[in-house]
C-alpha cells in the first residue's frame, strides 16, 4: 500500500497514471489531501472507479492529537501526538502578529546529544516520513481554525538526518494545488551536518537556514554540542560563507545563553570577531530549563549586554521572546512522551484538549 500523502504532486500524478487515470486527477486529489481529508470518499469530484482503485492500493496518513496545552501567555500551544506505531512526538504553534507559525519535529527523538535538549534523552526512536511532518501542520492548522503561514522545521530531531522526507515535505507543503506555503516562510533548523548545508544551498536557496551554534569557541561547543567534533566551527563557519555566497540569504545563528558557560562579554566579543561582516542574524536564546541537567539560561541584564557587544561588532542580534516555557514548548524542551511537568498539568489543564480527533 503506498502512502499517498508521502507523495509530492509529480509523483501522485505518475501513480493515477499508472492506475490508468488521467494526470489532472492527481492535482484534485493533491488538494483533498492538503486539506486534511481522510477518507477518499470524502473526494466529492472524484469518480467512483478511481476511489475504489485507490482505497484498493494507497492509505491516507494520520496521527493522533493526546493533548493540547495552552500557555499562560495565550500566544502558544503545544501538541502531543501519537504515530501509527504509538510513538509519541510534540509540535508546538505561536502566534505572531505576522501570522501563524508551527515548530515541526522531524525525527522521533534525536542521536546528536546536545547537553542542553530534552529532545535528545534517550536517543533516536525513527525518522519521520514527509507525511507526518505534513501530519503535523495539518492538525494544528484545523485545531486554530486559521492558516498556518510560517513553518520552523526546529521541534524534535536534526531535519538534516532526515533528509530526503525534509526535502520531500517541503515541497509538498509550497505546492500551489496544496498547501502552497512561500519558501521564505520556512527556516530549517541543523546543528551543522555541513555537507547538507551545501546541498541545501543547491536544493532550496529560498528557505531560511537556521545554525544551532551555541558557542563562540571550539572547547565550549565540543561540551555542548557532539557534533562539533566531526564539524568543528572553523569548517562549519567556512560552510556557512559558502552557503552564503551560493544563496545570497542571511543565515540566523541560534544562540542560547547558559549561565556560566557561554554569556560572558569575553564570549560575545570572540562571537563577535567570528561573525563580523556575515551576512547574518544572531537569535539569543536565554537557555529553558530542563530537570534533566543542571544547566541554566542566562538573566536579561546578561543578555542585554551581550547583545550590545555583538552590536559593536555591527551583528544583528534579537534577544528571542519566550514563548510556550510554562508548557515546556520552547525550543530545547520539546520531549517524545509527557514530561512530569506536562503531565501535571495534564490534569490540571485537560479541559483545554480542544482538538478533535479524525
Ligand atoms: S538541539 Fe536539535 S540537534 Fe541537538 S539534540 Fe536537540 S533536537 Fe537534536
Amino acid at each position: 500500500m503506498i502512502n499517498i500523502k508521502d507523495l509530492t504532486l509529480t509523483e501522485l500524478e505518475s501513480f493515477i497514471i499508472e492506475l490508468g487515470e488521467k494526470k489532472f486527477r492527481g492535482a484534485q486529489i493533491f488538494s483533498w489531501l492538503s486539506k486534511g481529508i481522510y477518507s477518499f470518499d470524502e473526494m466529492t469530484n472524484i469518480p467512483k472507479n478511481l476511489k475504489a482503485k485507490l482505497k484498493d492500493t494507497a492509505y491516507i496518513e494520520n496521527i493522533i492529537c493526546e493533548a493540547v496545552f495552552s500557555s499562560s501567555e495565550g500566544e502558544t500551544k503545544k501538541y502531543l501526538f501519537k504515530l501509527y506505531d504509538h510513538h509519541l512526538i510534540e509540535s508546538v504553534y505561536m502566534r505572531y502578529h505576522y501570522g501563524n507559525s508551527v515548530c515541526i519535529s522531524s525525527q522521533v527523538g534525536c542521536s546528536m546529544g546536545c547537553s542542553f535538549c530534552a529532545s535528545t534523552i534517550g536517543g533516536l526512536k525513527r525518522n519521520l516520513s514527509a507525511a507526518e511532518m505534513i501530519e503535523q501542520l495539518l492538525k494544528i492548522q484545523k485545531d486554530i481554525n486559521e492558516r498556518i503561514s510560517h513553518v520552523v522545521i526546529m521541534g524534535s530531531g536534526e531535519p538534516f538526518e532526515n533528509y530526503d522526507a525534509l526535502l520531500k515535505f517541503l515541497r509538498i507543503i509550497h505546492t500551489e494545488e496544496g498547501l502552497h506555503l512561500s519558501y521564505r516562510n520556512i527556516t530549517v533548523s541543523t546543528c551543522g551536518i555541513i555537507p547538507k548545508i551545501i546541498d541545501f544551498a543547491h536544493q532550496m536557496p529560498q528557505v531560511t537556514l537556521a545554525i544551532s551554534l551555541h558557542a563562540p569557541n571550539n572547547s565550549i561547543r565540543d561540551s555542548l554540542m557532539a557534533v562539533n567534533k566531526k564539524y568543528p566551527l572553523d569548517k562549519l563557519l567556512k560552510a556557512c560563507k559558502e552557503y552564503i555566497d551560493l544563496t545570497n540569504r542571511r543565515i540566523t545563528f541560534e544562540y542560547s545563553l547558559i549561565q556560566g558557560v557561554n554569556d560572558s562579554e569575553e564570549n560575545a566579543a570572540e562571537l563577535g570577531s567570528l561573525l563580523k561582516n556575515m551576512l547574518c542574524h544572531v537569535n539569543l536564546i536565554p537557555l529553558n530549563k530542563i530537570e534533566e541537567n543542571e544547566l541554566n539560561g542566562s538573566d536579561r541584564i546578561k543578555a542585554e549586554r551581550f547583545k550590545q557587544i555583538l552590536e559593536k561588532y555591527r551583528i544583528n542580534a534579537t534577544i528571542r521572546r519566550e514563548l510556550g516555557s510554562d508548557i515546556e514548548a520552547a525550543c530545547g524542551q520539546l520531549r517524545r512522551r509527557y514530561s512530569k511537568k506536562t503531565g501535571d498539568m495534564k490534569q490540571k489543564l485537560n479541559e483545554q484538549l480542544t482538538m478533535k480527533n479524525e
